[in-house]
């Protein structure tokens, strides 16, 4: 048998016992945080300069022209003043962000939490936050609303205060692999203002962004109840 390094071997163990480094939710490499350093370059933010809708032009516009709209939206202009999404909706932020709402892993959530202490977060000139909600019986099954839980940070941040302004009305069922009028007619009337926001400049928080078809009806539904503008802040937009 070998001698035994006793120096070396309480060395391991101490730090066995006391490091708080965790397993990188990627890639499994040890890190003090959920996402390490080399996984983080993975995660690419979008560049600023994004239509209304939240999708990114490849070329700046000239500093005197107005932001360029996309196709979509030139042909049917969103309610919604503008849209910031972080981040392409792409692996893996797809994985964190399915992990964290489909099978309640939280520490997915930190790892996305970690992303927005990472991420420019300029202020986006508002009054309140408000989040764009899923159904009561979601809710129920989930334990949670992730986009009520992006808003509480996005709140720690910008220090303004979060109003749970929107009521989603129908259990809309899931808008993936939709046609984009079938998103619509599924759509109608699926959100209700119950909160006073005459007057006020909103920012709506979202986790994902799709077509942009679900900010579209919330913002309406804001804007009918007297909100002066809605900006749309997402942390994932599909391309
Ligand atoms: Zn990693
Ligand atoms: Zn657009």
């Amino acid at each position: 048998m070998p001698p035994v390094n006793l120096a070396a071997a309480t060395k391991v163990y101490c730090s066995t016992l006391f490091n708080q480094s965790v397993p990188c939710l990627l890639c499994g490499i040890r890190d003090d945080q959920p996402l390490c350093s080399h996984c983080l370059t993975l995660l690419q933010p979008l560049p600023n300069n994004q239509c209304r809708c939240g999708l990114p032009f490849s070329a700046a516009p000239a500093i005197s022209e107005a932001p360029p709209l996309c196709g979509r939206c030139i042909r049917r202009p969103p309610d919604f003043a503008s849209s910031t999404a972080l981040y392409p909706y792409q692996f893996p932020l797809d994985m964190l962000i399915q992990g964290f709402k489909y099978h309640g892993k939280l520490v997915n959530e930190r790892a996305l939490q970690q992303l927005l202490s990472d991420a420019p977060l300029p202020w986006p000139d508002s009054d309140l936050i408000c989040p764009l909600p899923v159904h009561w019986l979601r809710r129920w099954r989930r334990g949670f609303d992730q986009s009520e839980r992006l808003a509480q940070l996005l709140s720690r941040h910008w220090q303004r205060p979060v109003v749970p302004a929107l009521k989603r009305c129908r259990a809309t069922p899931h808008q993936q692999g939709l046609t984009r009028h079938q998103r619509q007619r599924n759509l109608r009337k699926a959100f209700r203002c119950q909160s006073d926001v005459r007057g006020k400049h909103l920012i709506l928080v979202d986790d994902v962004m799709t077509t942009g078809a679900t900010a579209r009806e919330a913002s309406r539904a804001l804007l009918t109840a007297g909100a002066a503008s809605v900006r749309v802040w997402c942390l994932a937009r599909a391309l």
